[in-house]
């Protein structure tokens, strides 16, 4: 009886003390030679192989390793690179120099070229270099870096499965670059070059070699079926070739499943965690003959222990369905997880018992296979002390507040629905708020200074205390107020300099959240994120906010709007539990941010703004799933919102993504004014409210705070008419993109002044009757 065997997809590259990022930035900025960046790099290869090794693994990865991204890698492999970085092919492999500069643009030497643009990856926070495309593109084998890394971990004794994107991916990930075409009339010439890398593969040895086509979790048409087809042919066809796993990850793989049955490779992997789906098509296709299963069963994309007993189940079911020849896996790459539980000092033990970070996820998997091979005894313990934490969880109760179950029992459907319908509130605020024609206001945040950080880490060394640090923040919003009405904003804001980050600030001030030292996940580059950890059920100690609003409206006589982060916003960037579905944890959060708004309207803050950038990147892979999506995210902003009284303004704001299609959806959320990125498109929204409409009011972004350019006020002005003339001029606001965060006061001031001319402007020219 063939054994099972363990497999891993891919391991975090960054180092468990950011050693990636350290290095990289150092060579970067021109303090350590390359060399030792190299150096540093395989050093980490190293350690992930031995780590792997020791666990038990018995296909690790390589080539999962990147010193920036792993599309970048393939861009560079298959010699993708766009002309302006003035890479001759004919010179042999894609040098160092050329590839950060795609990944971060060059200025040097009268040398000014722009990076590649970056995207997120499907619906996860990291983000891949976006490849660019042109009808004439010409691929060419230009790296050898596979080869290299595969070479490099053969040489230290340990055999492992090289892994690409594969060319379905690669090209439907990529863009094209000028004028539309059909992306897939470069398959053919593109998949000769994964045939040459194959064939090396071959010749070095490898078994196996993982190609990642996690496209197919998406919804797929014919076409691009068919090219999968083709391109799989073509390499099935390689002579000397490794086995081929052809990967999918992160849902199900749907229509795609019959076609990739008969495709000439030798093992096919499926996520069973996110794509559970995927199980119903095995029973309902049946496995296909002679092709190995690797069934991703531990989940490369939260931080919680696994129910080891539940995956022995489906891995029972899936040996009995596609043969003993079955590989565990884990569900993607651990990219997406923390490195390692046992570096977090401040973590209590009973929390840690709940969490598995990738290097305990090595273990996870060894034990299922171990399991699978020798019979559940073998792994007794390991099950044992799975159960009691798994146990201890569902009934501790730091998981399960009586009051929070309580109050989500009690919720009904009124709760969810403002008093009154849209065209009465609004007469209501326009008679409390009094404001001009095209109301100008910004997003929330002001410019966080130097010395704003330098206050907040100052704090944390305890070289000033919280009064001194209140001081401080208090200061700051004095000086953001005053200026933004020296510049003749209508509706100002506090500034936010007292919050660290939008998400992370709520965290802290509710029950439920945890926070780590070093559990650092890649966002892109060296760019890390450290996200709170939702562990339990949520609820807000206190007010929340309350205190700031009235200090910053106590400076002003116009309106200051309070400033709030949405329940869907604060899940989408958390790690959440997986002890309940999704919904149920944002109905909590909801709950919460509901308290939080009722006191800011009891304390007279007369306009509220709950942000949910994030509500787009919620959305499923697969658009069957959309509406139940949309369904409870909604919902719950509906519910964080809909407390308030007629005259209270409830304003949102969304940016970061296309949002044409889910208007309706957004329409539904019934925000009184809704501020929506659209300056970055060019008011490309607009051609979808031609269609949908829009009923409440809305200030469509009028500048991109993305870059550090001044608007000029005309620019500004015909964006504003544009818009004039699809919507009501009644309708809109005027403001920009997003927060101002990220930028600098000679920015800033200038941009803003020159936004409130092109109101006044505006104003001018549109005067409708009755206002
Ligand atoms: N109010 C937040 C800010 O201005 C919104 C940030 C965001 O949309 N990401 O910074
Ligand atoms: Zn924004």
């Amino acid at each position: 009886m063939p054994k099972a065997r363990s497999n891993v997809s891919g391991f975090p590259r960054i180092g468990p003390q950011r050693e990636l990022k350290m290095a990289t930035e150092a060579y970067w900025a021109g303090q350590r030679p390359l060399d030792q960046l190299l150096e540093t790099a395989s050093g980490l290869r190293a350690d992930n192989w031995k780590l792997q090794r020791a666990a038990g693994i018995d296909l690790i990865p390589s080539n999962d390793f990147s010193l920036y991204d792993q599309m970048l890698d393939m861009i560079a492999l298959v010699g993708a690179v766009p002309e302006r970085y003035g890479w001759d092919a004919s010179s042999g492999d894609v040098d160092r120099d050329t590839y950060f500069a795609m990944a971060r643009g060059r200025q040097e030497g009268g040398v000014d070229v722009t990076a590649m643009e970056m995207t997120k990856w499907f619906d996860s926070n990291y983000h891949y270099i976006v490849p660019e495309l042109r009808k004439d593109t010409q691929f060419s084998f230009s790296s050898r870096k596979p080869l290299d890394e595969y070479e490099e971990a053969k040489a230290l004794g340990i055999e492992t499965k090289p892994v690409l994107i594969g060319p379905l991916s690669f090209l439907l990930l990529g863009k094209a670059a000028e004028g539309e075409f059909d992306r897939l009339q470069l398959l053919d010439s593109l998949v000769e070059v994964y045939a040459r890398v194959l064939e090396e593969l071959g010749r070095a040895g490898a078994e196996w070699v993982q190609i990642d086509e996690p496209v197919l979790v998406e919804d797929r048409t014919p076409a691009e079926l068919e090219a999968l087809e083709r391109a799989y042919r073509r390499l099935g066809e390689v002579e000397g070739r490794p086995k081929i796993l052809l990967n999918t990850y992160f849902d199900h793989v749907g229509e795609a499943f019959p076609v990739l049955a008969k495709l000439p490779v030798e093992g096919i992997g499926l996520d069973i965690v996110r794509g559970e789906q995927n199980l119903d098509l095995i029973r309902r296709h049946g496995w296909p003959q002679g092709k190995t299963l690797f069934a991703g069963v531990v989940s490369g994309r939260n931080v919680w222990i696994n129910d080891l007993e539940r995956s022995l189940g489906l891995l029972g079911e899936l040996r009995t369905l596609a043969g003993d020849d079955l590989v565990v896996s884990t569900s993607c790459s651990l990219l997406h997880c923390p490195i390692d539980k046992r570096n977090e000092p401040n973590l209590d033990d009973e929390v840690l018992s709940w969490m598995s970070f990738a290097v305990q996820k090595l273990d996870e998997v060894a034990a299922l296979t171990k399991a699978l091979n020798e019979g559940e005894q073998a792994i007794a313990q390991a099950l044992d002390s799975n159960r009691k934490a798994l146990d201890d969880r569902s009934t501790s109760e730091r998981t399960r507040n009586p009051a929070v179950r309580e109050r989500m029992a009690n919720i009904s459907d009124a709760d969810a629905r403002r008093q009154s319908a849209f065209p009465q509130r609004r007469d209501a605020q326009h008679h409390r708020l009094g404001l001009p024609l095209f109301p100008t206001t910004t997003i929330g945040s002001f410019p966080q200074t130097q010395e704003i950080r330098q206050a907040r880490a100052r704090l944390r060394k305890g070289q000033i205390d919280e009064q001194q640090y209140l001081g401080l923040m208090r200061g700051e919003i004095e000086r953001v107020i005053r200026l933004q009405e020296d510049i003749g904003l209508d509706v100002l804001v506090h500034g936010e300099p007292e919050r660290n980050d939008m998400v992370q600030y709520f965290a802290e001030q509710m029950d439920g959240y945890v926070f780590t030292d070093n559990a650092w996940v890649q966002s892109y580059g060296s760019r890390y994120v450290r996200p709170p950890i939702l562990f339990g059920d949520v609820s807000r100690r206190n007010a929340m906010t309350v205190e700031w609003a009235k200090y910053a409206q106590s400076l002003s006589e116009r309106p200051v709007k309070g400033m709030l982060t949405g329940p869907v916003t604060m899940l989408m960037w958390s790690f959440v539990r997986d002890d309940q579905p999704r919904s149920e944890t944002c109905r909590q959060l909801s709950l919460a941010i509901r308290e939080e708004v009722s006191d800011l309207e009891a304390a007279d803050v007369e306009i509220i703004q709950v942000d949910e950038p994030a509500i787009r990147e919620g959305l499923p892979l697969r658009s069957d799933r959309w509406n139940e999506y949309l369904d409870w995210a909604v919902e719950s902003f509906r519910l964080s919102t809909c407390s308030v009284r007629d005259d209270t303004q409830i304003q949102t704001h969304m940016c970061y993504s296309e949002f044409g299609d889910i208007m309706k959806q957004i329409q539904e959320m019934d925000a009184d004014v809704l501020l929506i990125e659209a300056a970055r498109s060019r008011m490309e929204l607009l051609e979808d409210w031609k269609r949908t409409g829009y009923e409440n009011e809305i200030g469509p972004g009028l500048y991109d705070i993305h870059s550090p350019r001044i608007p000029s006020t005309e620019e500004m002005a015909e964006l504003l008419r544009l818009a004039a003339q699809v919507l009501e001029p009644e309708q809109l606001w005027v403001d920009p993109d997003c927060g101002l965060k990220t930028r600098r006061y000679e920015e800033v001031e200038p941009s803003l002044r020159n936004m409130v001319e092109a109101a006044r402007q505006l104003r001018e020219e549109l005067v409708p009757a009755g206002r």
